[in-house]
């Protein structure tokens, strides 16, 4: 146990600097520039609006058809046929055989008032349109409806089912789709979070599928100019309704990594983009209501009739509102909409001004409860609600997660409208880029290894320690990257600094926060352990120290209070870093425990705890340190075991193309 002093150690921070440029040198010279992670994805404050129900508006809610056979089916799909093997229905979480009413869906996004309406594929999805309502809005169902009283059944199985990978099917008969993502974050051109790297590997893996692929950002003055290649103008004079008016755009076009990239650039004195950060600003509902627009604008004007819209988060949650509202009945007939929706706990809650701002101009259609009245405050306006409502089909980071943000009191107040849509609605894992994470290709590490040269791990282990001035001994190290976020379980992390330096670990975190005070905590801390040669806290964003840690540390801790998905868990595994994961979200979905899963022995690669607390933590971070002293061949199989897991974006390539064929044939 290296814990010193206090009184010593309070000695020798009390000069940071020198503390700092004395006993970590080399460390400290990356320190003094902390590329800090911005991460604040906000939401404007809800103001009141002129919020009203009508109960006259709610349609007759119309039971989903019974289902005869046991398995999953698309519409017109039965298994087992030749189609239903050629065209494999989306796997995710909410079509399996325990949902009730899985048949039928409910029909695509909203009809739309004199518009042109999608040709529903089945009868069932095609309703009558109430006499009282000739606008036919989303059809509201019991649960929508305020005087109801209605609460939705629990379901039969709150466990995620895990179903084996369907059987291999060859797609070669599948036609090329035209698909168009609309997002606020791309990396590496525009990251503040995993959505950004959710879109560059989601993107190429649909393209090197065969698919046509582009992709519509802001041109915020932050994007990195470096990694875009072929910059130009595309289109010079794009009119964005806006207000009363309309917002002079120029459109520009250039590659990223190959990937096809439209750059909005408006020209308003409301410098929508020209902010010097991505994320922040009291405005930022309007800020991205506009690029919204903007994107669809582009589209219509561009003579583009892509057949999937795909959009991001509640940034861009109204293009679909947009697509049924308005470009529909201009004869955009053609796309389908998905949503994705990366974190439920950002939602953009705000007030009638949207409204004014974006020409929907019926505040009693829009902030009635069906469409995009918010659930909790009465008077407020919700954009992710809006895009659950009109999105063809709406995807959450992974099953777990869809599952908790509908059932399990993760959803932020979206349960009622996820219970209402849940034919829609279900979870696909994401992937990591292999190319980027991969140590046998790892340009960032002293030394790359694989599988079969697992050994050379210990080399960037040696790497790590020489680089962090950490003790070169037999312990484990365990590790935490991540924003400093509570979400990331905060108290936890630093109780296992504390516990892996009494069990005899060492540790190592890297890790920030834009809220400073979260920041000082952890320089606290740091200033604490300074002495300490078996722990070393790095407060600041260093993407090649992260590369480093996945390789050299032997574990690696992720007890977050929620998690969408994940990413350093799905990392640490490629790099044979065993994962100790609280079991929620993403966590749940990827990581197997080696003593307690009904999984095979060969599919274990870490180890899992339920209670977000001390005990709770103990119970797995402590298995897994004994583990590691005790039974050394144990542990290096459970790393052998993490290797293989696949984790690409193969998969989830595959889940997304069935859900898009999916919505287009209906
Ligand atoms: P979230 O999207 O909630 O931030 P994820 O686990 O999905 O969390 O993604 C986090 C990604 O950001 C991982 O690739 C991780 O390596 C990286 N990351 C987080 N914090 C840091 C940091 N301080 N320095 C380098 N990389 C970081």
């Amino acid at each position: 146990m290296a814990k010193k002093p206090i009184s010593k150690k309070k000695t020798a921070i009390r000069d940071k600097s020198a503390a700092e440029t004395t006993t970590k040198k080399r460390v400290a010279k990356k320190a003094a520039a902390p590329r800090v992670k911005a991460a604040s994805r906000t939401a404007s404050k809800a103001t009141p609006g002129s919020a009203t129900v009508s109960s006259k508006q709610a349609a007759t809610p119309t039971p989903p058809a019974p289902e005869k056979s046991a398995k999953p089916l698309l519409p017109g799909i039965r298994p087992g046929s030749e189609t239903a093997a050629l065209r494999p229905m989306p796997r995710v979480h909410e079509f399996t055989a325990s949902t009730p009413g899985a048949a039928v869906p409910s029909p695509p996004g909203p009809p739309l008032e004199g518009a042109p309406a999608v040709p529903p594929a089945t009868k069932e999805a095609r309703q009558p349109v109430p006499a009282s309502d000739t606008r036919r809005g989303p059809e509201p169902t019991r649960e929508e409806r305020p005087d109801s009283g209605y609460q939705p059944e629990p379901e039969p199985h709150p466990e995620p089912q895990y179903e084996p990978p369907p059987p291999a099917v060859h797609h070669h008969h599948r036609p090329s789709l035209f698909i168009v993502h609309v997002t606020p974050e791309m990396a590496p051109v525009a990251k503040v979070g995993g959505l950004a790297d959710v879109v560059f590997g989601l993107s190429r893996e649909l393209a090197i599928r065969g698919n046509h692929v582009e992709i519509i950002l802001p041109k915020y003055d932050t994007l990195r100019y470096d990694q875009i290649f072929e910059l130009h103008e595309v289109y010079r004079d794009l009119w964005v309704p806006w207000y009363e008016g309309a917002v002079h755009c120029t459109v520009y076009f250039g590659f990223v990594h190959d990937r096809k990239c439209f750059f909005i650039e408006p020209h308003s004195p409301d410098n929508f983009f020209n902010r010097g950060s991505i994320y922040g600003f009291p405005d930022d509902v309007l800020r991205y209501a506009f690029f919204s627009r903007a994107a669809m604008e582009f589209l219509w004007k561009a003579g583009k009739h892509p057949d999937i819209i795909h959009c991001h988060d509640w940034q861009t949650a109204l293009v679909p509102v947009f697509l049924y509202e308005f470009y529909q009945q201009l004869g955009m007939t053609h796309p389908r909409a998905c949503l994705t929706i990366h974190n439920f706990k950002h939602q953009g809650v705000t007030g009638a001004e949207l409204l004014r701002a974006t020409g929907l101009h019926q505040p009693e259609r829009f902030f009635d409860r069906v469409r995009m009245g918010d659930n909790q405050h009465k008077g407020a306006l919700n954009l992710l609600k809006a895009g659950v409502v009109y999105s063809n089909f709406v995807t959450t980071v992974s099953p777990r997660y869809a599952f908790e943000t509908k059932d399990g009191g993760q959803g932020f107040g979206l349960e009622p409208t996820l219970h209402t849509h849940h034919m829609k609605y279900g979870g696909v894992v994401n992937g990591i880029d292999y190319d980027v994470w991969n140590p046998e290709v790892d340009q960032h590490l002293p030394v790359r290894y694989g599988i079969d040269t697992i050994d050379a791990k210990y080399d960037n282990k040696r790497s790590l320690r020489h680089r962090l001035m950490l003790a070169d001994n037999e312990k484990p190290i365990v590790a935490f990257i991540g924003r400093l976020d509570p979400q990331k379980g905060l108290e936890l992390v630093r109780h296992a600094i504390f516990y892996s330096l009494e069990r005899g670990a060492q540790f190592v975190l890297l890790g920030s926060s834009p809220d400073q005070r979260i920041n000082n905590d952890f320089w606290g801390l740091k200033h604490m352990l300074n002495d300490s040669p078996d722990c070393h806290l790095e407060i600041g964003f260093d993407e090649d120290l992260s590369h480093l840690i996945y390789a050299g540390a032997d574990i690696m801790l992720v007890p977050s209070q929620f998690e969408p998905c994940g990413l350093t868990q799905l990392i640490a595994l490629r790099y044979g870093t065993i994962p100790v994961v609280r079991t929620v979200g993403g966590l749940a979905d990827t990581v197997f425990d080696k003593d307690h899963s009904d999984r095979p022995l060969h599919e274990r690669n870490g180890y899992r705890f339920d209670d977000y607390d001390a005990p709770g933590l103990e119970s797995a971070l402590g298995r897994a340190i004994d583990c590691y002293y005790q039974y050394p061949e144990h542990f290096r199989e459970l790393m052998k075991n993490a290797m293989r897991s696949d984790y690409s974006w193969n998969r989830p390539g595959q889940d997304y193309l069935n859900i898009y064929d999916f919505i287009r044939n209906r």
